[in-house]
């Protein structure tokens, strides 16, 4: 088992299921701009505008992108109290931000940056394809009966263990295409209850994240008539997900925040496939350069990042082949095998990877709530491990004090991503809160 492992500090911890830090000895400086990846920097300013140009008709769609103009955008927030309740008070940590993810518009989690966007790119594609929408026409006759009749011709389909699901489901059905959801074990009933509601199909699968995705695509390779998400593979996703950086930026420079040799940015990025973190992470290099430093974050049953990343391999790993059992609470990022699309591009753009129990998931969304009313399911706490690990893990000061970042830790920004919470029924985060206090 642990031979797939190269030695590695992190080894041990990580087989044993133990919270760890794992450092990519791969991480360089200027890998974004290798040729050879799979994605190009001007492929983030395309998103930016996709997004843009889609606007009016996601305004049409969704009334609560009213007032935004048909931006999906969350708030940057600063910590005070839940800071103190973190320990993150002392000014060795510079500055701690929540990037409020958990709240955002339309699907309530980071999915609506990703599987709205593939959604929404594919309807206009469709349209213009098949004349339903000529050049310089207004994109929000994509909102009329008429186009709705024309997409309910068409059925777009996903594998989920719940969040994608709930956003490509959305997407689908605000435009009037039929949607299946092909839902892992681990899915939660409210989000499948939620897609019922909408008139999605949903189909379970008495098995894990990979092999619905699996079932997904194959259902859909038999039918022309069926348009399918791939999260393990899909552009798309990655590239709706990459705009959110530019959105970060803009923050940051509202509020006069410095992000340069002197003043490092960190992200933490929870990660199950990789889609989302892999996007924002790359989407943040175009925008940041080689002054921010982006982690993801992951169960330690289902380290399956880690894993690859670590292994070096270009085969696939699953958290099955190192012991590990990809039990989770946290159903966001319960996936055994990462998407080898997003290992390629982290391969030298990712500073590392660590891991946190669920025990003290369910600490942190406690903590969150009770502090500054913020309401994460277990996936999107994670990441407040972050600052933690690269201010007091011995690991994480050696690799700062290696990037002579180490004496400028206390003007750094740290931005830990909270990614879904605020669409979990009252019921649901009740229970919650309930088996956190039971934990504590
Ligand atoms: C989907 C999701 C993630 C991870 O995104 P991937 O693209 O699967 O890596 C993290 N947190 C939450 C709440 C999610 O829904």
């Amino acid at each position: 088992m642990s031979h797939l492992l190269p030695d590695d500090p992190a080894r041990p911890d990580v087989l044993a299921a133990r919270p760890a830090l794992w450092l990519n000895p791969a991480y360089r400086d200027g890998a974004i701009d290798d040729p050879d990846l799979p994605v190009q920097p001007a492929q983030v300013d395309e998103a930016e505008a996709n997004w843009k140009r889609l606007a009016p008709l996601l305004q049409a769609c969704f009334p609560e992108l009213q007032a935004t103009d048909g931006r999906i955008r969350s708030e940057l927030i600063g910590l005070d109290s839940l800071s103190d309740a973190l320990g993150y008070g002392g000014v060795g940590y510079g500055r701690v931000f929540v990037k409020a993810d958990n709240a955002l518009p339309v699907a309530g989690s980071i999915k609506a940056r990703g599987g709205v966007y593939e959604v929404f790119s594919f309807a206009e594609a469709l349209a213009i394809r098949e004349g339903l929408l000529q050049d310089g026409q207004d994109i929000r006759r994509l909102a009329d009966p008429e186009a709705k009749a024309f997409f309910s011709r068409h059925t777009i389909a996903v594998g989920s263990t719940g969040n994608l699901g709930l956003s490509v489901g959305i997407a689908a059905r605000a435009l009037g295409f039929g949607a299946t959801v092909h839902m892992s074990s681990d899915a939660k009933a409210w989000k499948v209850e939620r897609l019922a509601r909408l008139g999605v199909e949903v189909v379970r699968h008495e098995a894990d994240y990979t092999t619905a995705v699996e079932n997904a695509r194959l259902a859909a390779e038999s039918d022309p008539t069926i348009y399918f998400v791939d999260d393990e593979q899909s552009r798309q996703l990655f590239l709706g997900y990459s705009a959110a950086a530019q959105e970060l930026a803009d923050q940051l420079r509202e509020r006069r925040i410095a992000v340069d040799a002197e003043h490092p940015l960190f992200l933490y990025l929870p990660c199950g496939i990789g889609g989302a973190p892999g996007g924002v992470a790359y989407g943040a290099k175009k925008a940041f350069g080689d002054h921010v430093h982006c982690f993801f974050v992951e169960p330690v049953q289902s380290p399956c990042a880690l894993v690859q990343m670590m292994s070096g391999s270009t085969d696939l790993l699953s958290v099955y082949d190192v012991g590990l059992t990809n039990r989770t609470e946290a159903d966001g990022m319960a996936v055994a095998r990462m998407s080898a699309f997003v290992a390629n591009v982290m391969r030298e753009m990712l500073a590392g990877i660590f891991t946190v129990d669920d025990g003290s998931l369910f600490r942190w969304l406690l903590l969150a709530h009770e502090t500054q009313a913020i309401r994460l399911e277990p996936s999107a706490a994670a990441g407040f491990a972050g600052p933690d690990f690269l201010v007091r893990h011995p690991q994480g000061r050696a690799f700062c004090q290696r990037l002579g970042i180490g004496d400028h830790l206390p003007q750094a920004t740290h931005v830990v991503w909270t990614t879904g919470g605020s669409f979990v029924p009252e019921e649901q985060f009740n229970a919650f809160l309930e088996e956190a206090a039971a934990r504590r």
